[in-house]
């Protein structure tokens, strides 16, 4: 991982419908000067929507962000893969009101970063370091992280219909094992799921294209991209929930159970618990010190995709 922080070197644009909407909207991930951070702006209304757990307006089926006065919805894979690739300042502009599906993965969004070349920035990034142990139990779910020097994810669900089932998986993650294990990944319903979301009006653009469908007998529309594709979805919405702090959260993360009510609930904890965490200089981290390029031998390799 990176010490200073990044942006991108050009604007890249994104078009397609929301999974919940239907409806078509158009986002440009316009670079951004250090310390700006990552922030939505909604054009047909002006405001603009810093992250912050508090920012968050919805949490059914996907994570929603807003102001008092409006909301873009399904933000979580866009986040996800601004995180996975560690883009520190960026400007979102969104003519919509929902983050389009793409294929229901992060993969185009990173495909796009790659493709438009990160900007190193003189500033320092700063992240979240755990300094002790924080969990959050609500029923059978739970969310704990653990001090560490860099970031892990063991994550589990468990689904009652029997073609997902138990699902687990653990992951070191970088800027490569996110590109590689985790970013194609897509989201996901059973075709119960898919009938009781529908009757709420929502779900409305998902279709064979954007999620994999799950049925008593199996996938409807394979094949699938990983045999255990759904855990590692929920592994990518956790990643870009989590940057809803506003920074990095580096510790070892064990999920039970988890959905984006889960992660934001946990992220609404950490903020109250603020002597579980401090905010400091990447380089203060032991990890990110050694993989430091510009204070050991082996810069290139890190400081590059
Ligand atoms: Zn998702």
């Amino acid at each position: 991982m990176r010490v200073r922080q990044v942006t991108l070197k050009k604007e890249v644009y994104f078009k397609g419908k929301g999974i919940h909407s239907g409806k078509d909207s158009f986002v440009v991930v316009s670079p951004a000067d250090e310390d700006f951070g990552i922030v939505f702006y909604h054009v047909d209304s002006g405001e603009l929507i810093k992250l912050t757990p508090y920012a968050v307006k919805d949490v059914m089926l996907s994570t929603t962000l807003g102001t008092e006065k409006v909301t873009i919805a399904t933000v979580e894979h866009i986040l996800s893969a601004l995180a996975g690739v560690g883009i520190d300042n960026a400007l979102i502009i969104v003519k919509g009101d929902e983050i389009p599906i793409l294929d229901g993965s992060a993969k185009p969004f990173v495909e796009q970063f790659l493709k438009a070349g990160l900007k190193y920035q003189d500033s320092l990034r700063k992240v979240v370091k755990i300094v002790s142990p924080i969990e959050l139990n609500v029923g059978d779910r739970a969310i704990k992280v653990t001090p560490s020097e860099n970031i892990f994810i063991h994550y589990l669900i468990d689904f009652p219909s029997s073609a997902i089932g138990m699902q687990e998986y653990s992951i070191d993650v970088t800027e490569k094992s996110f590109i590689e294990e985790i970013a194609p990944a897509r989201t996901f319903a059973t075709t119960k799921q898919v009938q009781d979301i529908r009757a709420l009006g929502l779900a409305r653009g998902g279709d064979h294209s954007n999620c994999i469908l799950f049925s008593s007998n199996g996938v409807v529309n394979g094949p699938l991209r990983f045999e255990n594709e759904p855990v590692r979805h929920k592994i990518l919405d956790f990643i870009g929930d989590l940057l809803v702090f506003r920074y990095p959260i580096i510790g070892r993360f064990y999920i039970s159970r988890g959905g984006h009510s889960l992660h934001i609930s946990f992220l609404k904890y950490l903020v109250k618990n603020t002597s579980n965490w401090e905010i400091v200089s990447a380089e203060k981290v032991v990890g990110f010190y050694y993989n430091t390029p510009t204070r050991n031998a082996f810069s290139s390799k890190y400081n590059t995709l």
